[in-house]
């Protein structure tokens, strides 16, 4: 092969396009906003990995069992080994290419940790390791493009694939300054889109992860997994415009949990699940802090200032900078939000989806993080699945003939120019603000029958209106046509979530509190001209049952 298009220049889309260009490919990469905007800027907490020579008792199979673990045993155990035997040898990439990991007093690269792990293995880059990562895989990309192996295009938006009998040929991508859409041909294309914050509105990540890309090709028949499976993270701190993330950092360092109660503090976790309580894994937490129905708060006071400063610096910054608060003297008032989407694409081993030489990598994929993700092997699976699809891709013979779109496209430019032509302002905010409204309100941390009933119910009266509305001519026209693969994916997110007819991770419904075998496997929905279906597939792993993990 030798001409990729990777969509998304965040770190997976990034990693994808640095491996390619290494293999000898050409690469165009697309995003509508510089790297430097993209959500991965965001991460802080750190990232995961076990180095052999800072181990101190880990191992690969302790990474894997707790991957594994915290995931509820959806994800492949091959899959996730893969995974994790490659971390140390991101962690040492990173180091090359520019990345500064903070160290320990001893000189060592310093580790911290996060839910759910047998072991500290979060590596971090002071208070903001995404954008550390970021500034480095940029200027790989630069490097690379000075010598002609990638070409970045901004300001331009996926529209739609290029496929024809189960096979990709490249995108249709609008571009934002011409106003147009360009047909690029490609012998592989790999989506590097992010999550779909936008479904929920507010929640701690970009509004530019609208999940449009994922509801875009599902309506062209590529394959959807686990999106009943919603990461609500516990500690979030209310602000005007979003929940601001308290980072799992400070309750690796010590961060107790609790309500009031008779003017007594209740450390609720603890009490229910012992000395570890408050670093459970995410879904449990958040879980717990629904169920006690209370105001919750987190104190990290008792680290005092010194501590707090050289250790969670950014979690002082923001609780001082957006409430006024000061962590070394008072607790912080928490909320669970919408953190993370362990569904996505459906893909292979390499990444494929099921439509050939289309790839998906990063968190528009559905692959290592099964019913709920540990913190910090996010970032690990960024990096990873793009190195992967990119070996694969390079592995791979290319074919220079190519069907011709030029009808389609000149088809679908003709949908724009007729939708853009009157001046409605109204109805696409509008439509987007009610279905964030929607969806949390009826797929929250606890759902039932009832609830995703009347989201279906709700989001299946915004489709139809969807296809009738005219574009509104003030906004970017990629905000315009995403609307219809948005609410589409909205939609089989709730299918998934009422087809699952029991609790498992992040998926509980109060009708259904109980893990049940017969639902012991993922979720893989395929749509058909406006039939939503869903089929089992695979079945739950068991535990490698490594004593010293648990
Ligand atoms: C506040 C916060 C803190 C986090 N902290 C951690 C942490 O400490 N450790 C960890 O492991 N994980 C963390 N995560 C999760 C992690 O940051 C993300 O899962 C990861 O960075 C996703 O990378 P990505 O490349 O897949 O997507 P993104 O970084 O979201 O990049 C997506 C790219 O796709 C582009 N795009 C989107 N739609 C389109 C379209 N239609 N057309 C063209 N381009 C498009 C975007 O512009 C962007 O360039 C955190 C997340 C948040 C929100």
């Amino acid at each position: 092969m030798k001409d990729v298009l990777v969509i998304g220049s965040g770190i997976s889309g990034m990693s994808c396009a640095v491996r390619c260009a290494e293999l000898g490919l050409n690469v165009t990469l697309v995003s509508p906003f510089p790297s430097e905007r993209a959500q991965s800027v965001m991460a802080a907490g750190g990232i995961n990995a076990v180095l052999e020579d800072n181990g101190e008792g880990d191992t690969v199979l302790c990474h894997v069992e707790d991957t594994l673990r915290g995931g509820g045993y959806l994800s492949s155990e091959e899959e996730v080994k893969g995974l994790c035997e490659r971390s140390g040898e991101i962690l040492r990439f990173l180091e090359r290419i520019g990345t500064v990991f903070s160290v320990d007093e001893n000189g060592k690269t310093a580790k911290r940790a996060f839910g759910g792990q047998s072991h500290k293995r979060t590596y971090y880059c002071g208070a903001s390791t995404g954008k550390q990562i970021v500034s480095s895989l940029i200027m790989e990309v630069r490097h690379f493009e000075a010598a002609g192996k990638i070409t970045r295009r901004l300001w331009s938006c996926f529209h739609s694939g290029l496929i024809l009998d189960g096979v990709c040929y490249g995108a249709l991508i609008y571009d934002e300054t011409t106003r147009k859409l360009e047909t690029i041909y490609a012998d592989a294309v790999v989506m590097a889109t992010g999550g779909q914050n936008t479904l929920f509105g507010k929640t701690t990540g970009s509004t530019q992860c609208d999940g449009y890309a994922q509801g875009q090709l599902f309506r062209q028949g590529v394959e959807l997994k686990n999106l009943e499976f919603i990461q609500y993270h516990p500690t979030t701190l209310v602000t005007g415009q979003k929940n601001m993330l308290i980072s799992e950092a400070a309750r690796g360092e010590g961060g107790r949990l609790f309500y009031m109660e008779n003017g007594k503090r209740v450390y609720f976790m603890e009490d229910k699940y012992g000395e570890k309580g408050n670093l459970m894994t995410r879904d449990v937490v958040s879980r717990e802090m629904f169920l006690v129905n209370k105001d919750i708060w987190l104190d990290v006071s008792f680290l005092g200032e010194r501590l707090i400063r050289r250790r969670i610096p950014e979690v002082m910054e923001l609780c001082r900078k957006y409430r006024g608060i000061d962590i070394s003297k008072e607790p912080i008032p928490v909320t669970p939000s919408v953190h993370f989407f362990m569904g996505g694409f459906a893909v292979s081993l390499d990444h494929e989806t099921n439509i050939r030489n289309l790839f998906a990598v990063g968190e528009c994929a559905s692959k290592y993080h099964g019913a709920n993700r540990l913190g910090g092997n996010s970032l690990l699976a960024a990096i990873y699945g793009g190195m992967k699809a990119a070996e694969e891709i390079a592995g791979r013979a290319g074919d220079d003939k190519h069907p011709d779109f030029s009808g389609y496209a000149a088809r679908q430019t003709q949908v724009l120019e007729e939708k853009g032509k009157t001046e409605s302002r109204f109805p696409v905010a509008y439509i987007r603000d009610l279905l964030a409204e929607t969806m949390q309100k009826d797929l929250g941390i606890v759902r039932n029958e009832e609830s995703l009933d009347n989201g279906i119910t709700d989001v299946d009266y915004y489709l139809e209106n969807a296809d009738r509305i005219q574009y509104d001519n003030s906004v970017m026209t990629y905000f315009n046509y995403s609307l219809t693969g948005i609410l589409t994916l909205a939609r089989a997110v709730l299918t998934c979530a009422k087809n699952r007819r029991e609790s498992r991770g992040a998926h509980y419904r109060s009708d259904y509190p109980e893990m049940k075998e017969e639902y012991a496997s993922s979720t893989i929905i395929s749509y058909d001209d406006g039939v939503y279906r869903t089929r089992p597939e695979g079945n739950v792993g068991t535990s490698i049952n490594t004593e010293r993990c648990i």
